[in-house]
């Protein structure tokens, strides 16, 4: 068995159960300054497109739905 220390899922999770993408939400896409984030038309979702996070959270509290969680580095806390 190998070990490996990538990490496995992206910081920014979204509750796909909450996430109102689908009736027209963009609050998050367009509150990220990196443009991390992005809409899956499929699922009508948000998701995080680009793992280049400054935790900066705007999104997670202007997310209306709170479906946002940013996931803090251990270390950056
Ligand atoms: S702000 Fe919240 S509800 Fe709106 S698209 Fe982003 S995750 Fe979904
Ligand atoms: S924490 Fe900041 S950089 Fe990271 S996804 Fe949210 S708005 Fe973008």
């Amino acid at each position: 068995m190998t070990m490996t220390l990538n990490r496995v899922s992206v910081p920014v999770i979204v509750d796909e159960g909450k996430c109102i993408a689908d009736k027209g939400c963009t609050v998050c896409v367009d509150v990220c300054p990196l443009d991390l984030l992005a809409i899956d038309l499929l699922k009508g979702k948000a998701y995080m497109k680009y793992d280049e996070c400054w935790y900066c959270l705007p999104c997670e509290t202007d997310c209306p739905t709170q479906a946002i969680r940013v996931d803090i580095p251990y270390l950056l806390r």
